[in-house]
């Protein structure tokens, strides 16, 4: 498998007038090629302002990246330049966000906003942009090319923009693309279509994919790996199995209650209480406060991580009997 993204214990910070805010804190996790990562958990909790790192989109000031690494394709993005940076945006990592009309420019065609980025970064005639456009089109789905290459973004649907904007994202042949909830703001049939476009794309591009979402739903129909994060921590990764089937993180177990089913006749059961606040975290597991499980030593001392198998990790003291005896012992003796 070749290693396409790692990250090293990355953390992020934000300087308001209030503190400091600490809202990525020591946060590691890689992605393969053609791999899909995605990252779950409540607003707030850091998974945008973990994919805005890796695409160096933290405004600075007021954002900080205070410590780690971002290594894509060998390469720190944390220590480039702004000037190294625009060179690797839309080139070889893309994003795209939730809202396809922001991302369009109402005023200029189809054509012309999908052309753009090739033109401007790969040595390419006109004939051979607008050859690639039409392939793009087609690779998302949107019949005609040709032809709509020529329309405006308001004479497409909001799914179809979506499709447009993915288009972009992909026209230079980036190594990874960044979903940031790429279907929440997209009704249900044209979410799943969406979703399965992802997986189209995948196959035929081999490009790597994370996708951020609070939707487990989405989730469940086209990640490879999960990572969960709350309060600027990653508290479990695995499988998508791992994590379906067998949560070992109290939060985890929550989320996953908190899913509507299909099947369901129970009422969604959202975890009860808010994250902490991360002006100033907690020194122990963030947890804490929600947890019908919390013990003693919960709140004085952050878990360590624990391997449930080579695929799954959980940071959580239940899964570590004898560490949380030693530790409570000593803890709670001072
Ligand atoms: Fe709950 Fe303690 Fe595990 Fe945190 S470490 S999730 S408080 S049991
Ligand atoms: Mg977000």
């Amino acid at each position: 498998m070749e290693r396409i993204l790692e990250v090293n214990d990355l953390h992020v910070t934000f300087t308001t007038y209030g503190g400091t805010v600490q809202a990525v804190r020591g946060v590691n996790f890689h992605l393969d090629k053609g791999e899909t990562l995605a990252i779950v958990g409540e607003s707030g909790c850091g998974k945008s302002v973990t994919s805005n790192a890796i695409m160096r989109l933290i405004p600075d000031p007021p954002g900080k990246i205070t410590k780690g690494s971002i290594i894509f394709k060998g390469q720190d993005l944390a220590a480039y330049s702004e000037k190294k940076m625009r060179a690797i945006r839309g080139v070889d990592i893309s994003m795209i966000f939730q809202d396809p009309m922001t991302a369009l420019n109402p005023t200029l065609t189809i054509g012309t906003q999908l052309m753009e980025g090739l033109k401007e970064h790969k040595k390419i005639t006109g004939t051979q942009a607008k050859q690639k456009a039409i392939e793009m089109m087609d690779l998302v789905g949107i019949p005609n090319p040709e032809e709509r290459l020529k329309q405006y973004p308001h004479q497409f649907s909001g799914g179809m923009r979506q499709r447009i904007v993915i288009a972009i994202a992909l026209i230079c042949d980036p190594d990874l693309l960044i979903a940031d909830e790429p279907t929440t703001a997209l009704d249900v049939t044209i979410q799943a279509q969406i979703l399965e476009l992802f997986s189209t794309i995948q196959q035929r591009t081999g490009v790597s994919i994370i996708l951020i979402t609070h939707d487990l739903g989405v989730v469940a129909k086209i990640a490879d790996r999960i990572i969960v994060m709350y309060a600027g921590k990653i508290i479990e990764s695995g499988s998508k199995r791992d994590i379906f089937y067998r949560p070992e993180h109290p939060y985890t177990q929550g989320l996953l209650n908190s899913v509507p089913r299909l099947d369901a006749k129970e009422e969604l059961k959202p975890i009860a209480g808010t994250p902490p606040d991360l002006f100033s975290p907690p020194k122990g597991c963030p947890f804490t406060a929600r947890c019908p499980f919390a013990m003693e030593v919960c709140d004085k001392v952050y878990p360590v991580s624990n391997r449930v198998s080579d695929s799954h990790q959980v940071d959580c003291w239940l899964q570590d009997e004898r560490a949380k005896q030693l530790i409570a012992a000593e803890v709670l003796q001072t």
